[in-house]
């Protein structure tokens, strides 16, 4: 496994009591979402589902894993818990409570474009292979580095808020741009950067702006 965030995966670890609460999730029918008996167990899952998230975000420097999206504040409205090989999928359900299958994403990644397929996975039947980049055909929230692949360069202009995605020459960088509809996000953005043309001092912080982010990419 190539661990390319910091803390490092292997620097997250459960206690007795949540290992144990984790293995009776794990043999329910649907582990993730599983209602311990007890008001201090459930406290104690809850717990553990924040400490996953927080430690993820941390890795990310508190941004979605697929896009790059800010999701400091965010909140639960805004943030999802990602489990890569979805664990809808009877085959991935054991991985409920593994970090490296685990992520922080946002609402628009997971909701829309992620969901609950995995026709991102090349070899979806050998559990051996679920620990190999070369395995997903996107940039690995835990397995890859998201910089090798592709930059995002953010600006805000006031209210406004402009955004460039550069591709780097990699297959992983096309199908994550393409899977997850980057794109959007950099129409949306070029369109509001024209709407700021109107106002000499804006519209000259938003030429720039384009001008610095054409020249990172290259
Ligand atoms: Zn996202």
């Amino acid at each position: 496994m190539n661990d390319c965030y910091t803390p490092k995966l292997v620097d997250f670890s459960f206690d007795a009591a949540e290992s144990e609460l984790i293995a009776l999730a794990l043999a329910s029918e649907k582990p993730w979402d599983y209602k311990p008996a007890s008001p201090e167990e459930i406290a104690r899952l809850d717990t553990v589902k924040e400490r996953i998230l927080t430690f993820h975000l941390q890795r990310h420097g508190w941004t979605c894993c697929y896009c790059r999206t800010n999701l400091v504040g965010a909140g639960p409205f805004m943030t999802d818990r990602e489990h890569i090989l979805p664990k809808g999928k009877a085959a991935y359900k054991a991985l409920s409570y593994q970090l490296w299958n685990l992520a922080a994403a946002c609402k628009r990644c997971n909701m829309q474009f992620k969901r609950s397929g995995d026709g991102f996975v090349v070899d979806g039947n050998d559990p051996a292979a679920y620990l190999a980049s070369q395995n997903y055909r996107f940039v690995h929230p835990n397995f890859d580095k998201w910089t090798d692949h592709l930059t995002r360069i953010t600006a805000q202009v006031n209210e406004t808020i402009i955004v460039k995605i550069f591709k780097s020459d990699t297959d992983k960088a096309k199908y994550t741009y393409d899977f997850f509809s980057l794109e959007e996000l950099e129409v949306d953005s070029f369109d509001a950067a024209q709407g700021l043309a109107g106002s000499a001092v804006k519209g000259k912080a938003a030429t720039e702006f384009l001008q610095i982010a054409a020249d990172f990419g290259q």
